[in-house]
């Protein structure tokens, strides 16, 4: 995720944003004219374009436009006339935004970093087919290993972590506290059946609103415990 197109026929500008943007880790090609620029932005695998607005051959709304017909990524359009850009949102071009030249080489970076996080996020969140268990309000990314409560991200050790998805993957079943540490733990593990209530608690601690009365996790006195499911 760091392939920009800069699409600009003044050299000057051009190089300067390329040294900004290689400094800050990024992959940069270069195109001098509008045609070259769309063909290459269509023809290559870019995660976002700087592009000018005046451009031989072809100009920058028309670049703008071929582009977008068929692409989604960041599009950052660039022009010396401020009276253009006011165009360019006029016309609801589809570029991501804006800006007007001369602009400081580092605003343009921290832009494209912006637009480079949020569409990552997007396309991230596009192609996820991570393994979801959802229950009771919880939900159990179990690819990312990240769990989320009523959509706010909670934090889990590792067995902790492994122990809530055993019960969560097996709601309503009672386990005692010895299946559970075999289950979790394994047989050549150190430790005693004392681990488990430990984490338990650790577990109700970080997800339960009143832990003394959990919604999730629920003791069975003299047996185990279960996955509460209503
Ligand atoms: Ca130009």
């Amino acid at each position: 995720m760091n392939n920009i197109l800069i699409i600009e026929d003044e050299q000057a500008i051009a190089e300067l944003e390329k040294d900004y943007l290689e400094m800050n880790g990024f992959h940069i090609t270069v195109c001098e004219d509008g045609l070259t620029g769309s063909e290459t932005a269509l023809s290559g695998d870019f995660d976002l374009i700087i592009l000018d607005l005046m451009l031989p051959e072809i100009d920058g709304y028309e670049v703008c436009r071929r582009v977008r017909e068929v692409k989604d990524i960041p599009i950052i359009m660039v022009s010396a006339k401020k009276e253009d850009l006011d165009k360019i949102y006029g016309l609801g071009m589809g570029a991501d935004d804006y800006m007007t030249k001369p602009f400081s080489p580092s605003e343009l970076v921290a832009r494209v970093k912006a637009h480079m996080t949020r569409y990552s996020r997007l396309m991230s969140a596009k192609k996820s087919n991570n393994d979801i268990l959802e229950i009771k309000g919880l939900r159990i990314d179990k690819t990312a290993r990240r769990v989320f409560i009523g959509g706010v991200e909670k934090q889990f050790t590792t067995k902790e972590y492994d122990l809530l998805v055993f019960l969560a993957e097996h709601p309503d079943v009672v386990y005692t506290k010895q299946e559970l540490f075999k289950e979790i733990w394994g047989m050549e593990s150190v430790g005693d059946i004392t681990t488990v209530t430990v984490h338990i608690k650790k577990i109700r601690e970080k997800m339960e609103d009143d832990p003394s009365t959990p919604r999730y996790i629920e003791t069975i006195w003299g047996v185990g415990y279960r996955f509460k499911v209503s």
